[in-house]
């Protein structure tokens, strides 16, 4: 595999990172997870702008301009020559010394993977997941707002580790107010009476572009879209749920806290949403020429 060590393509064994790098002593740094289908890299400069937005919260310059990224993206991709897979880009703080003090990173550092990923077993999103609400809380948007995507993904990884220890393949995580956020890397929907609902960015949740496509999508489909607070009496009583991210995709949820959803089985607007999301995958975005 070949990756992209702050502008330089080099083979995977050459790509190391100092440990002096503060993306890895603090997790100060921005990241996006993008995937590419038949060479299309899907909404490559939606994920871009959400990228420099991270980093602009956070204070950090990144040394390239958007258009820069978008293309040092693509390079990495080609290089690597193949057609679908998933993008990690990580833009750290760079090196520093011991103290946590960023105005010590001289310059902040990039690399870009283009290799695979597979999130959930093939049988998930045909027959759907069975998740669980956890204790762990989102992060307060006064504490480290969940709009940045940010390598500090403990407060994530918590209530993935909750959900595993339960037997369950993802948590879905509550807000400080308890009402429903996000699952630990996927934004959550229900359908309820034919109308899409999902909680509102205020929630504290990353503004997904899966989440993005789908409401879109729903839009053009006639399906009546609602963001609002959805409690988990919300997600119990919903006629269908499924979760949606660049890595997940669009997978159906078929129980939430050993409560059956709608019939126990992904539902007909789930599998609609999960067709017309992979109908635009290869037409929305930059081209790998
Ligand atoms: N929420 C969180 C916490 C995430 O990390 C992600 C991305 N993996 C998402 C939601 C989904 O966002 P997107 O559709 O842009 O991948």
């Amino acid at each position: 595999m070949i990756i992209n060590l702050n502008g330089k393509l080099v083979p995977q064994e050459l790509a190391v990172v100092s440990v002096f790098d503060h993306g890895l002593l603090y997790g100060d740094g921005v990241f996006e997870g993008i995937r590419f289908y038949g060479n299309n890299i899907f909404k490559l400069e939606e994920h871009i702008a959400r990228l420099y937005d991270s980093a602009k919260a956070i204070m950090l310059n990144i040394t390239i301009s958007m258009e820069k990224m978008i293309e040092e993206t693509v390079k990495t991709v080609k290089a690597n020559g193949i057609a679908d897979g998933y993008i990690r880009l990580v833009v750290t703080r760079g090196v520093g010394d011991l103290g946590l003090d960023p105005k010590k990173c001289k310059e902040s550092f990039y690399f870009v993977i283009a290799g695979k990923i597979t999130l959930y077993p093939e049988d998930n999103y045909i027959n759907g997941l069975s998740i669980t609400t956890v204790a762990v809380r989102r992060s307060v948007a006064e504490a480290l707002d969940p709009k940045i995507k940010s390598l500090n993904y403990l407060n994530n990884i918590m209530a993935k580790i909750e959900a595993t220890n339960h037997g369950s393949a993802e948590a879905i995580m509550i807000n400080q107010q308890g009402y429903v956020a996000e699952a630990t890397g996927d934004n959550i929907f229900i359908i309820k009476k034919g109308i899409l609902i999902t909680p509102d960015l205020s929630a504290g949740v990353l503004a997904g572009i899966t989440r993005d496509t789908v409401m879109a999508l729903a839009k053009e489909a006639g399906i009546s879209v609602e963001e609002k607070i959805m409690t988990r009496y919300d997600l119990y009583t919903a006629d269908e749920c499924f979760l949606t991210g660049t890595a997940a995709e669009v997978i159906p949820v078929v129980k939430i806290d050993a409560r059956t959803i709608g019939s126990g089985k992904p539902g007909a607007i789930t599998k609609k949403l999960q067709d017309l999301f992979h109908g635009v995958t290869k037409t929305i975005g930059v081209k790998v020429k």
